[in-house]
């Protein structure tokens, strides 16, 4: 499938930018027939620029180029959906989307970004940074422990606390995944392989 140019009279296509790993929507732009096809041919994002009325690839002064990864097309042919790897802050002003902290909600990648920081770089007082500290076995022991709160707190009806034992356990889980050496993508990967079989 192509996308269909003619259905705009300048023959420009929205094109939405989106990290493929983060899935933070990074920018919109607009291709041409031949920036379509000069995005295809070289793996780099390369728009049609309105304001400088030629093709613009993506990073060719500051170097944050958008490697693509998947393109898809919308249902009707007329909008793309680019999942690409930013080089480097996609917006001009130097924030990582264009779309500026909007889209920054909350994730639990977010939250292992943090926790693989503090493995790296031990804040003196780091609840992280001391369980790493301690080491594999004291907390396989300690995801043990919250499994054990969450049992618990399932048997009763107080919402809040069974909530709480749900995140204690799931920190603890992150923690212990990052100690091992591992992400959450890892287990995604394995969950992703059993899914539909
Ligand atoms: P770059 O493509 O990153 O080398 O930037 C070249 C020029 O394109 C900048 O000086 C800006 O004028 C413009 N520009 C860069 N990034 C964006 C963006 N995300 N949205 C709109 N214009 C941009
Ligand atoms: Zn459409
Ligand atoms: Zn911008
Ligand atoms: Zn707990």
């Amino acid at each position: 499938m192509t996308p269909d140019f003619s259905k705009y009279a300048d023959g420009l296509i929205p094109v939405i930018i989106q990290d493929v790993d983060t899935l933070e929507v990074l920018m919109l732009g607009f291709m041409n027939e031949e920036a379509y096809n000069k995005t295809q041919a070289e793996g780099k994002v390369t728009f049609y620029s309105r304001s400088k009325q030629r093709l613009w690839t993506k990073g060719e002064t500051s170097g944050n180029f958008l490697l693509v990864k998947e393109i898809l097309l919308d249902c009707d042919q007329d909008t793309l959906l680019i999942k690409a790897v930013p080089q480097g802050p996609t917006c001009h002003t130097g924030d990582i989307s264009c779309f500026g902290k909007a889209n920054d909600t909350f994730s639990l990648q977010q939250l292992e970004k943090v926790i693989i920081d503090r493995k790296n770089n031990p804040l003196e007082k780091s609840y992280t940074a001391s369980l790493f500290a301690k080491g594999i076995n004291k907390i396989a022991q300690k995801v043990g422990e919250e499994a054990v709160e969450i049992v618990i707190e399932a048997k009763d009806n107080n919402k809040d606390l069974f909530l709480g034992e749900a995140a204690d356990l799931m920190f603890h889980y992150l923690v212990l995944l990052q100690a091992k050496g591992f992400t959450l993508q890892d287990v995604i990967r394995v969950l992703e392989s059993r899914h539909n079989k």
